[in-house]
């Protein structure tokens, strides 16, 4: 079909067949090919769709099997998917959304909200998170948790982080400028993002182009998708923080291999995952964890930030544990831009 992937068409009587016939030709794939003389072991994941039962024409049979795979692609444990019917409402909202969202910078469609991230000892402001929101014209308001991933698989999350980095370093060049404050402003990296190959520069042209101080700029590297290439990966953040940009982990603790992105990334801080705060409090094995996690930051030289703290018990417990900063809605929401401008213009004519 293109580059690695192949499509098969395979006369069967009944559905266990077609699986049977997926699983030999994967058998046959591990068994790997010798390249001087080195085996190389190979692997492949297939999306089934089944004549009749999901279409009958090859555009549509075709089309599902595509969406099957696409959804393999992202599960760790089954190599092997059949189009699923009884989600086709959710396919085609997929679709849908895939669709508008081609238009949706054109039509200035998103727009930057910031959540300010506090010091958990005195709750001043550290900086905040900047996040992006998108209002559709024919589907309203669509959370970023949908949006994000179908921008990341159709590989246009770049241009959305390259935007939500240019309206935070305004934002917050602004602050500077006009109270003096020195807050740091937090982006959302996709890996998609930080792969490309003119990331560096994406990065490099908008600290010049607002005469923006590096040391205030924080990329979060969210695991959305496993990072292949470490090296260059690494060599791009070497480069970045020589500059004095700082980096993050985000959501640590959900996703894929996050120790070893511990270790091999060259990170500041580390942003501990919402998911778990929500047993947090009646579970003992799960403090315990959150107890080590910040144990572990600290040992490797990490600031540690707990995201979505909404009530004053966790936040207590997170301040005994010796956490640096907390981010959730305890403190403050993702607000607009004009809700930030006044919140630091109060802040400051306040002190003075
Ligand atoms: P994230 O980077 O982990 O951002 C934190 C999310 O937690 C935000 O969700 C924020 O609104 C939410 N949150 C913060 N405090 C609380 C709280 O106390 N309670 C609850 N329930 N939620 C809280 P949001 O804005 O929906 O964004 C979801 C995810 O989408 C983000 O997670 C981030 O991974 C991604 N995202 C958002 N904007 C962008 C973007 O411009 N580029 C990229 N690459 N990803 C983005
Ligand atoms: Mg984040
Ligand atoms: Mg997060």
């Amino acid at each position: 079909v293109e580059g690695d992937e192949f499509l098969a068409i395979v006369e069967y009587n009944d559905v266990q067949e077609i699986q049977n016939k997926m699983i030999s030709i994967n058998k046959t794939l591990k068994k790997g090919v010798s390249i001087e003389g080195t085996i190389h072991g190979l692997s492949c994941k297939s999306g089934i769709s089944i004549y009749d039962e999901h279409g009958s024409d090859f555009e549509s049979l075709f089309k599902k099997s595509i969406i099957a795979l696409e959804d393999v692609r992202v599960s760790a444990h089954s190599n092997l998917l059949m189009y699923d019917d009884t989600k086709d409402e959710y396919y085609s909202r997929r679709s849908r959304i895939e669709l508008l969202l081609n238009s949706a910078f054109d039509k200035n469609e998103f727009r930057t909200v910031y959540q300010p991230i506090v010091n958990i000892k005195d709750n001043q402001i550290r900086g905040f998170e900047s996040l992006s929101r998108w209002t559709s014209e024919e589907l309203g308001i669509v959370s970023p948790g949908e949006f994000v991933p179908i921008l990341e698989q159709t590989k246009k999350i770049s241009r959305l982080d390259e935007y939500v980095l240019n309206n935070a370093l305004v934002t917050n060049k602004f602050l500077c400028d006009e109270y003096g404050t020195r807050y740091i402003a937090s982006i959302n990296i996709s890996v998609e993002t930080l792969m490309k190959e003119n990331f560096t520069t994406m990065i490099d042209d908008a600290l010049e182009k607002f005469n923006y101080d590096p040391t205030l700029l924080e990329l979060e590297i969210t695991e959305s998708s496993i990072i292949k290439d470490f090296e260059a990966v690494t060599k791009k953040m070497d480069y970045l923080k020589s500059k004095g940009v700082k980096f993050s982990e985000d959501d640590f603790g959900d996703g894929f291999s996050s120790l070893t992105y511990l270790t091999r990334l060259n990170i500041d801080t580390l942003k501990i995952s919402r998911n778990f705060l929500l047993s947090i409090l009646n579970n003992v094995k799960n403090r315990v964890l959150v107890q080590t996690i910040i144990t572990l930051s600290k040992r490797l030289g990490f600031y540690t930030i707990v995201e979505g703290v909404e009530d004053q018990e966790t936040y207590e417990l997170f301040k005994d544990y010796g956490c640096d900063y907390v981010q959730g809605y305890l403190f403050y929401r993702p607000m607009e831009e004009q809700k930030l401008l006044e919140l630091v213009k109060n802040k400051t004519s306040k002190k003075e």
